[in-house]
């Protein structure tokens, strides 16, 4: 940071930590996103800064911000600049300016301090809106009335952050947030998605969503969302399940849709954007949901588990495998994803042919038979399975 600091300086420039890790610096919180902003040339010092250390560079000429990466290390320098909301929920038209104007555009007084890195001045806080306090307080508080109609996506960050941090929200910005509750539907489908990924990153997402539920923020999502004790103990198994890992994100968004019918969860899919592969684990998962009442049946086969699980992508097997209610569905979900989505026939085309069957059709349909006969157990081996094969043709 003074290597930075003293490079701007050099440069003619002023340089600055802000957001997000001033704010987990002064609550103890380790950090490794830097946000950096320059007074000037952000890409220009960001050229100087690589050349000190083996790293990562990537510029955005057009925004004037470049990322350097060190191993865990993401620093994003940025040049300070200030926003103007032409209209609600739109991106801002936004130019060049100074630190205090790039604080005054940001969401909330705790991730509005920045931090001094010129030398002559190198770790004074500035402090413009009362962030300190509001950090002691534990207070999450925007800077001004039209703050979430200029950027309803506001609406969720004070969410997530209040969750996050064990704050509350100001009793006039909670106040604000109710009255402005309906701007979210001025924000993109993709602004409200990458909002909702952060939220899933969180260490206990349904925190932030039982809070939107209490609010009637999540409804704005989908009306047909809960963000109740259910969830809250399928995301905890989610994660028990997934250690040491996060949870994907595509598990807490199955579970959160789980109650949603086939056209709501369209409905989400759409509205949302959802990428092809996530709109893929919800519909798989309400496929599945959809043969619970199959999956349920205590005499099934191994081969009628698999049949009935296979087409549908793991995730969603796994979020019905932590779902559903029914103990004996859980327990066949659980064989198919221990077990029998491994078994195949050792035999292959190639031996069947040998064997004397026919090229064409015949083939696959044996093979099937016998992937059938693995599943049952009704064969084990390479040997038995030649058996069955010849028995067949005989
Ligand atoms: P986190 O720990 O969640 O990463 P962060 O504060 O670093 O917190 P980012 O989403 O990385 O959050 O954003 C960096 C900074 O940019 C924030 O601290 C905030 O000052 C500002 N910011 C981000 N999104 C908005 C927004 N929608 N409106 C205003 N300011 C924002
Ligand atoms: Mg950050």
């Amino acid at each position: 940071m003074q290597v930075a600091g003293r490079m701007a300086a050099n440069q003619g420039q002023n340089l600055y930590l802000v957001g997000g890790v001033v704010r987990d610096l002064l609550v103890g919180q380790a950090n490794f996103d830097l946000d950096l902003v320059v007074e000037g040339d952000a890409i220009k010092l960001a050229q100087q800064l690589i050349q000190i250390n083996q790293g990562k560079l990537i510029t955005h000429p057009r925004f004037n911000t470049a990322k350097l990466q060190w191993n865990k290390w993401s620093v994003d320098l940025a040049s300070a600049r200030s926003e103007i909301y032409v209209k609600p929920g739109a991106l801002p038209s936004v130019k060049p300016s100074a630190i205090n104007n790039d604080l005054l555009r940001r969401d909330f007084t705790i991730n509005t301090m920045a931090i001094e890195l010129n030398p002559s001045r190198y770790g004074d806080l500035i402090d413009l809106y009362g962030g300190r306090d509001d950090l002691e307080r534990k207070l999450i508080r925007i800077l001004h009335k039209g703050s979430f109609t200029d950027d309803a996506t506001r609406i969720w960050r004070s969410l997530r952050y209040e969750q996050r941090l064990n704050f509350q929200l100001e009793p006039t910005t909670l106040e604000l947030l109710k009255r402005d509750i309906s701007m979210l539907d001025t924000i993109s489908g993709d602004r409200i998605r990458h909002e909702l990924e952060l939220i899933l990153k969180e260490e206990l997402p349904e925190k932030v969503l039982w809070r939107a539920e209490e609010l009637e923020v999540l409804p704005k999502l989908h009306p047909a969302l809960k963000g109740n004790g259910w969830l809250e103990e399928k995301f905890e198994e989610a994660r028990q399940l997934s250690t040491p890992d996060l949870p994907p994100i595509g598990l807490y968004l199955a579970l959160l849709a789980y109650p949603l019918t086939d056209e709501e969860n369209e409905q989400l899919i759409s509205c949302l954007r959802l990428p092809k592969s996530l709109a893929r684990t919800l519909r798989d998962t309400n496929g599945i949901k959809a043969n619970l009442q199959s999956l349920a049946h205590p005499k099934l086969s191994p081969s009628s588990i698999y049949q009935l699980l296979r087409e549908y992508s793991l995730l969603a097997v796994t979020a019905n495998l932590i779902a559903c209610d029914s103990p004996v569905a859980h327990q066949h979900i659980q064989l198919y994803l221990n077990s029998l989505r491994y078994i195949k026939p050792t035999l292959t085309g190639s031996d069947l042919k040998r064997l004397g069957v026919a090229s064409g059709p015949q083939i696959k349909e044996i093979l099937n038979l016998l992937h059938e006969a693995r599943l049952d157990g009704k064969v084990t081996t390479k040997r038995g399975e030649e058996e069955l094969v010849k028995g067949w043709l005989g």
